[in-house]
């Protein structure tokens, strides 16, 4: 039977439908991007469970997208020949949003459409931008493997729900029908089309074919069978040589990997020969994603294995704090049935991900040293995540700590922007030590007491104020041969900055002050550890500090917060 059966989208779909109509305005010709993009998954995905299923191909293994129009009906079509959808998957995948996390974030909406379309950037457009040109959207899909009865039609005009039919579809995969909207007319056009096509999907490895645009021959009645003809390069990109692909091509490839609608900040694309061979090709993004700090949020490498798609997410491969990090890894190495148990660990597999882990590194490195004003853009997204650094990976302490960024005494208010290389190279005479001070909020650690005499001799202080920085500091303990100092802990020693005259005067203060300190000890009694002289003030007459050993005030709120 072919009952039709109207769902409702959820929610969050709705929201999102309405908020990319209205902010995509300006670049509606992502559609074609987006839906160009998903059929390519569809046909890597294909490939993949037909290496152990040969016969889901059905005879037809050249898979491809066609991109077709019909300026009279004003009709876009998008047909792939890769995995399809189920009823059920067509139902979950066009009518939900996977992404935990979602609703809250959509919660967050202001309204306002500039601030939103911001947004937008962190979700991803996808399917769903399909309706910014059309205002009816036909989908016809049918799994591989399965009957040609047990198609699916999905229809809807973008207003809240869906059609659901089951039908009869004799090849397999995927085809979308769009109904461009009134005032969007002009894109059933192959010209334009084309246009659209090279700009966004040439790096696709999968050949993009359009109607052939023969001359109509002369005397001709019937019209000829279709021909199709190629128009994308059809080569993954990340096999050509870095000379021949340009900076754009980057930028397209990005987005279809990240499903990302911003650009990234930086890439980097190496083929490695030898022993191990390999080709990645990793990206930065240009913006956190939403869900960044979610644990179920998608985080790894694209894994082709000799060309051939093999997995989406493969976490292996880089550590957690490099979570952010997006691109695809190709190996020769590696088996075509390799599974996430595999993955886990292995001589290859540790080899790969310690020499990735150095080229995201490297990246960072260079994209701090050529564009410092992206790098400022990356720590602001991505800086936190950066700092779990440390602790994570024991081997690379010291390349991630010349990559953290902090406010000082000398950088300009709250800003994160001084480097440690930016620290010792203004180091005072005799200075052997890196200073800190932790606190909860800026405005609290830039008026405290503890910054009297470093303000007095002019030596800089790092101010550190993110929840995650005594938990860094704790691994963080020393760097380019210099120890790391919390400016509010035990005695403080300043060492050579300290002259002889300093030191007498603060021994003899020392002895004048025994009784008041005695006075003192008594007074406060079990509430304090000790009462001592100290020679960190210059205007205040007291200050509370804590011992040594003792966990830094952060750590206490954190641990009290947390029950414990
Ligand atoms: P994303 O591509 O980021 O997963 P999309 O909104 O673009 O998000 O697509 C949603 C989902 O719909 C895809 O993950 C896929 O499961 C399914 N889908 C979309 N287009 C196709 C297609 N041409 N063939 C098979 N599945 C598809
Ligand atoms: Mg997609």
């Amino acid at each position: 039977t072919t009952t039709t059966e109207t769902l409702g989208f959820q929610t969050e779909v709705k929201q999102l439908l309405q908020l990319m109509i209205h902010s995509l305005y300006s670049n509606k010709e992502i559609f074609l991007r987006e839906l160009v993009s998903n059929a390519a998954d569809a046909a890597d995905k294909l490939r993949f469970e037909a290496l152990t299923q040969p016969a889901l191909l059905e005879g037809d293994s050249e898979l491809r997208v066609r991109v077709s129009f019909d300026a009279a009906a004003h009709t876009v079509t998008i047909e792939d020949n890769g995995i399809g959808m189920t009823r059920e998957e067509a139902i979950a995948h066009l009518g939900t949003i996977a992404k935990s996390g979602t609703g809250d974030f959509l919660r967050q909406l202001s309204g306002d459409q500039k601030k939103d379309s911001q947004l937008i950037g962190q979700f991803g457009v996808g399917f769903y931008s399909a309706f910014i040109v059309a205002d009816q959207v036909d989908v016809y899909s049918r799994r591989a493997g399965l009957p040609a009865d047990a198609g699916v039609r999905w229809s809807s005009r973008g207003e809240g729900e869906f059609d659901i039919a089951t039908i009869e579809k004799t090849g397999r995969g995927t085809r979308i029908v769009l109904h461009l909207k009134d005032g969007e007319h002009d894109f059933a056009d192959g010209w334009r089309l084309r246009g659209i096509l090279k700009k966004y999907s040439d790096h696709i490895g999968l050949p993009i074919q359009m109607p052939k645009e023969a001359p109509a021959a002369e005397g001709e009645d019937a019209a000829p069978a279709q021909e199709w003809e190629t128009v994308n390069r059809a080569s993954a990109l990340w096999t050509r040589p870095r000379s021949e692909v340009g900076d754009a091509e980057y930028t397209e490839f990005y987005k279809h990997v990240a499903h990302d609608h911003g650009d990234p900040l930086a890439w980097s694309h190496n083929k490695v020969e030898g022993k191990l061979e390999y080709t990645s090709l990793l990206y930065v993004p240009g913006r956190a994603p939403f869900d960044l700090y979610h644990r179920e949020a998608p985080k790894g490498l694209k894994l082709y294995v000799q060309r051939v798609f093999v997995m989406d997410q493969a976490e292996q491969f880089l550590p957690l704090y490099l979570r952010f990090i997006k691109g695809v890894v190709d190996s020769n190495d590696l088996s075509l049935n390799v599974s996430r148990e595999i993955l886990q660990s292995g001589p290859v597999i540790d080899s790969m991900k310690s020499a990735l882990t150095k080229r995201s590194l490297d990246m960072l490195e260079k994209l701090s040293r050529d564009k410092p004003e992206q790098y400022a853009t990356f720590w602001k997204e991505f800086g936190q995540v950066l700092k779990e650094g440390p602790a994570e990976d024991f081997n690379n302490r010291e390349k991630v700590a010349g990559l953290l960024r902090f406010a000082s005494t000398r950088g300009e208010g709250d800003a994160q922007t001084v480097s440690l290389a930016d620290y010792l190279g203004r180091m005072a005479e005799g200075q052997d030590t890196i200073y800190y001070l932790t606190g909860e909020s800026f405005t609290q650690v830039r008026n405290s007491p503890h910054l009297e005499v470093f303000r007095k001799k002019g030596v800089e202080v790092l101010l550190l104020t993110d929840r995650i920085d005594e938990w860094l500091m704790g691994y963080l303990t020393e760097f380019d041969g210099k120890r790391f100092v919390d400016i509010a802990r035990g005695d403080l020693d300043l060492g050579a900055l300290e002259s002889e005259e300093d030191k007498q005067a603060q021994e003899s203060a020392a002895k004048d002050k025994q009784a008041l300190v005695e006075r003192l000890k008594t007074a406060l009694g079990d509430d304090v550890a000790d009462v001592r002289v100290s020679h960190r003030l210059t205007d205040s007459p007291a200050v509370l500090a804590i011992g040594e050993q003792d966990l830094g005030l952060q750590m206490r709120q954190i641990l009290e917060a947390s029950g414990q």
